[in-house]
């Protein structure tokens, strides 16, 4: 008799599993702030060589106390990778491609082939397509709602990119083909070729357009939630790209500190953004959804700050646009919106509370990867993913078996201008395909500033990494620049 209970039981956990369909699917935001770099905040990602975060001035600069917030609940990196420009890192949250696979490795321009003089002739400046497999797509197919706020910048004007909806998006709210509004007050720009589309309800109310974002996302995420659905919201906001237009709630504090009026309204745009994020949190808290929400937290690019005597990632070199640290170098938090010890879903996928990944290497790639883990969505066939899932140096851990690289591939113009670098452990390649001497190499360990050179002091490293970045731009597919001859120009 006893052995039939036991059999009985076992049957009625299949027919009846103890974790809800609401455990097993839990929500993420994906917030992603637009022109961020890694020293644009009060929360220090750097550290010292035993691992222990360094508070340098521009954290004492900058107010971001809900990055605090979510920075003592969650896991942040201090090498974490976007690509130098917008739309490339942009395809790679879509797709978990290195943009020397998806192709966009240069800004889209609405208007016109942004490629540049010596750029690859076949770039894919036309960005996603219909076809293209996307995050938000392959979760929408797994029953999740899937909601775009804030900046697209997918397409160029009248592509099928320029409009989320056509790619895995349920919903779309103010997003397009523009990479920066053409103004952040009054009526988001109306009537020019940088307006903010869809917001018409808030134009002349006197509210920022963080602030109208933010508004605009808590309403499509009780949407979600009425539906009874999952979500993933994408959370991209236009801040803190230029225009850098005075937050009327923040700018007084940052005005008459030493520093140029955009030098404090780029701290006032990081600030609003600040408060969209605390914004979210308590929302998601008020409507019982923080426990079973991930949010991941990251920048774009580099910083586009002006000022700080032209330093404005220190000690980081140079910033966005640029091959050097300051260019690719954002910040990243993951964690619960409200973390907690009885959550069937955390205790599965487990965030560990103000911990600091001091060198393990993660990039934007790695976003479609861990979420389609933590999510259970099968991966989609045929397609190549380059990132790989976070799971677990998100649980505080080590991952030995992780590749500790990020292959940075640029043919076009921009602050630096046609390269390629590679990240592997301590050591960074950067290859310059017009310049005369093309190569620097840097030891990030001894010279996190890129101060000195060592190509010609360390031949055997400089013949191996340059063997390794041959390899997978290879692996990858890349294009590579031409010169005037139409010839491609290769490493
Ligand atoms: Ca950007």
């Amino acid at each position: 008799m006893r052995y039939l209970s036991i059999k009985s039981l076992l049957a009625g956990l299949v027919c009846f599993p103890l974790i809800s369909a609401a455990e097993e699917s839990p929500n993420i935001v994906v917030f992603l702030v637009d022109d961020m770099g890694v020293m644009d905040t009060s929360v220090p990602f750097l550290t010292d060589e035993g691992g222990k975060p360094v508070v340098h001035p521009l954290n004492t600069w900058y107010q971001t106390p809900n990055m605090k917030r979510l920075a003592k609940q969650g896991v942040r990196f201090s090498n974490f990778y976007a690509q130098s420009v917008c739309s490339p890192t942009r395809a790679s949250i879509m797709t978990g491609q290195n943009a020397t696979r998806h192709g966009t490795t240069q800004f889209i321009k609405p208007e016109t082939d942004n490629r540049g003089e010596f750029g690859p002739p076949k770039w894919n400046w036309k960005g996603l397509t219909k076809e293209c497999v996307t995050l938000p797509r392959v979760l929408q197919k797994n029953g999740y709602r899937t909601i775009h706020v804030g900046k697209g910048h997918f397409g160029p004007f009248k592509s099928i990119g320029a409009e989320p909806l056509n790619l895995g998006f349920d919903v779309n709210i103010a997003g397009s083909a523009i990479g920066l509004p053409r103004s952040y007050i009054g009526t988001y720009g109306k009537g020019t070729s940088r307006a903010v589309p869809g917001l018409e309800d808030y134009h002349n109310s006197g509210t920022f357009l963080t602030d109208a974002l933010t508004i605009e996302a808590t309403k499509a995420v009780d949407d979600a939630v009425e539906k009874k659905k999952p979500f993933y919201l994408y959370m991209s906001h236009y801040a803190v790209h230029g225009p850098f237009t005075p937050d009327p709630r923040f700018i007084e504090k940052y005005l008459n500190k030493g520093h140029k009026k955009s030098t404090a309204a780029f701290a006032a745009l990081i600030e609003g953004m600040d408060k969209s994020l605390g914004d979210l949190l308590d929302h998601l808290e008020k409507i019982g959804e923080a426990e079973n929400t991930l949010i991941l937290f990251m920048g774009d690019n580099g910083t586009a700050c002006p000022g700080h005597k032209g330093k404005p990632s220190a000690p980081l070199r140079s910033q966005k646009g640029s091959c050097y640290e300051g260019g690719t170098r954002v910040p990243f938090i993951a964690a619960w919106a409200k973390p907690s010890a009885t959550s069937a879903v955390q205790k599965n996928w487990p965030i560990p509370a103000g911990v600091i990944q001091p060198q393990a290497i993660g990039t934007v790639m790695d976003i479609f990867p861990s979420v389609l883990e933590l999510t259970k969505t099968p991966a989609p066939k045929n397609h190549t993913i380059d990132g790989s899932s976070l799971k677990t140096l998100l649980s505080g851990k080590p991952d030995p078996q992780r590749e500790q690289a990020f292959l940075m591939h640029f043919p076009h113009k921009h602050r630096s201008s046609y390269f390629t670098s590679l990240r592997l452990g301590d050591w960074k390649l950067i290859y310059f395909y017009l310049k005369e001497n093309h190569c620097e190499l840097y030891n990030l360990k001894t010279d996190p500033s890129e101060s000195t050179n060592l190509a010609e002091k360390h031949p055997k490293e400089l013949k191996r990494m340059l063997g390794e970045m041959k390899q997978r731009l290879a692996r990858e597919d890349a294009l590579y620049p031409v010169d005037a001859t139409g010839k491609e120009l290769k490493p």
